[in-house]
């Protein structure tokens, strides 16, 4: 199977814009790498979208509030925060989130649209009831699914390719989305006291919790 994959010149990268990736063009080792590096510059060297992501954290409270209209904003919210952080800003305009009842012990998955390089990921309504609940918890739920959208959408696609086996994996926990989250968990401890926890070393085990 011989065709090229894209790559993005490091000058690029610093600037991210709409359009940076091509969806299904690149390797999947490629982004992640790229990824990674993003992520940690977000606490010594941030771009201007992190630079602006990090203010807007620092600086305003998201109002988490107990009835789904709320919660639907906020999660809305943070999706655009996280992606300027650690995505490139590249998700937001390809990710839809959607509330659904996932089940006991399943608080979000991730669909790629057929035939489309967009992503819907389903957060469960339980989040959304009136009990208290761990903001944390939702946010490592988004997160962990954000992580699993970069690579569907900008990763090669070709039938066969090996690239497509290798950010897909089994589960989608493949080594280069471990990559990411890893780098995702460090960044947010580092920037903003902020302890995220993926599942990365449980998901393998226990799949049923982060699909
Ligand atoms: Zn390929
Ligand atoms: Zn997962």
């Amino acid at each position: 199977m011989s065709h090229n994959h894209e790559l993005v010149s490091e000058h690029d990268l610093r600037r991210p814009t709409e359009g940076l990736f091509t969806p299904h063009g690149h390797s999947a080792a490629d982004l992640s790498w790229w990824a990674c590096g993003y992520i940690k510059n977000a606490i010594k060297s941030p771009a201007s979208l992190q630079r602006q992501a990090r203010d807007f954290l620092k600086s305003e409270r998201i109002s988490w509030e107990y009835d789904s209209y709320h919660m639907e904003t906020a999660a809305g919210q943070c999706l655009r925060i996280f992606d300027d952080l650690f995505f490139f800003g590249s998700l937001v305009n390809r990710c839809t989130i959607t509330w659904a009842s996932l089940g006991p012990h399943i608080l979000g998955q991730t669909f790629l649209s057929p035939g489309a390089p967009r992503c819907d990921i389903e957060l469960d309504i339980k989040f959304t009831g009136d009990s208290a609940f761990d903001t944390i918890l939702l946010l490592s739920t988004l997160i962990h699914e954000m992580c699993h959208t970069f690579l569907p959408i900008y990763a090669c696609d070709v039938s066969g390719c090996r690239e497509k086996r290798e950010h897909s994996g089994e589960t989608g926990h493949s080594s280069v989305w471990e990559a990411m989250a890893v780098a995702v968990e460090w960044t947010a401890l580092r920037a903003f006291n902020m302890k995220l926890d993926l599942g990365i070393s449980s998901c393998t085990q226990q799949r049923q919790i982060f699909k």
